[in-house]
């Protein structure tokens, strides 16, 4: 089968590959049909690690993607050859201790998508996953949709977090893929009072069209003063841009009892905070890993309509020009917000 496989720094090679090995009895075997360039995959591509995760080159990255079901396990009881699912990307042991204490995204062997050192990701024909991570989609829902389950569901897993209530007001600091994932999540719980920052304009303007209510450009502005100036206040803070100056600008503008959420994967290993700012305001601050069970709320949002994120997907490549698509990404090219690769031609 033919993958898209990181040979070094920035280097994307199409390749002839292995085809998968045979299927357990609770996997099937999945012909992935659009897959989704993450901020994560930029990290692999650009700097080959994010933390002590280091990529052994070759590797497969990717893990958000949408596929048919090709072939199924002899104990697969749910999913039929044929089926369109969304994928949940981690596969769990549900034997350890996370696993039993309801946290299998922080499940000690645990095995991602994509992820080095794990499993091999999905910008490749085939992939095996266990029945369990297939989310069924609707007719209705196009595998590019059903690709946005996976930033959608650690979408609603963060505001989950923050538990909205009516009247709240929240700031997404990063208008990319998962910053406007929260913004649409929030509204669809009701959220109105939505301030977005975001230093690349086409984010912004997405953003606005979104319905935010206020956004700004922290290379333009000072947003902390804009907002103080407003007397605006959020109750929780979302850090979708992994920047140290971001997670300094969010205590700043968070209220009293203001939760920091962060989603974000900032490139430096460490981050200073000002004790007294935290303290005095009695900031929590949360720290988001993935997703936890919420893909089937994210396609369910999706299908109902109650979301929609089509304005997301800014650019679209086949799987030879995967390389193409990872330059756009890393380097921002031409306001993309996500891209997507078209793994085997559209049924
Ligand atoms: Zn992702
Ligand atoms: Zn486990």
């Amino acid at each position: 089968m033919q993958a898209a496989v990181l040979t070094g720094i920035r280097k994307i090679a199409l390749c002839t590959i292995a085809a998968p090995p045979p299927l357990q009895a609770h996997e099937v075997l999945l012909r992935v049909m659009t897959a989704g360039v993450c901020g994560s995959d930029r990290h692999y591509f650009t700097a080959g690690r994010i933390g002590e995760q280091a990529v052994t080159f070759p590797f497969i990255i990717g893990h958000e993607c949408a596929a048919l079901v090709e072939q199924t396990g002899a104990a697969v009881t749910q999913l039929r050859t044929g089926d369109r699912v969304a994928v949940d990307p981690a596969v769990s042991c549900g034997d350890c201790d996370q696993c039993r204490a309801g946290r299998p995204h922080t499940c000690r062997n645990l095995l991602f998508l994509g992820c080095p050192g794990q499993l091999p990701g999905c910008f490749a024909e085939y992939i095996v996953m266990p029945e369990r991570n297939c989310y069924p989609l609707p007719a209705h829902v196009s595998y590019a949709q059903g690709v946005l389950a996976e930033p959608l569901a650690i979408a609603i897993y963060a505001l989950d977090f923050m538990d909205p209530r009516p009247g709240q007001s929240i700031a997404i600091l990063g208008a990319g893929p998962i910053g406007l994932c929260v913004l649409a999540a929030a509204q669809a719980r009701g959220m109105e009072q939505i301030y977005v920052t975001d230093i690349v304009n086409e984010r912004i303007k997405a953003a606005q069209q979104a319905g935010a209510v206020w956004t700004g450009n922290p290379h333009i502005i000072d947003i902390v003063q804009e907002l103080l100036h407003q007397g605006v206040q959020p109750d929780a803070v979302f850090e979708c841009c992994g920047s140290g100056e971001a997670l300094q600008q969010a205590i700043q503008i968070l209220k009293p009892g203001g939760k920091l959420i962060i989603i974000g994967i900032p490139n430096e290993a460490r981050i200073a905070f000002n004790i007294h700012t935290l303290r005095r305001k009695e900031i929590t601050i949360i720290n988001v890993r993935r997703q936890n069970k919420t893909t089937a709320a994210a396609v369910q949002l999706l299908a109902q309509g109650r979301v929609n994120l089509d304005f997301l997907l800014t650019h679209r490549f086949p799987l030879a020009e995967a390389q193409a698509a990872l330059d756009q990404v890393s380097d921002y090219k031409d306001g993309v917000i996500k891209a997507i690769i078209d793994v085997n031609s559209s049924r």
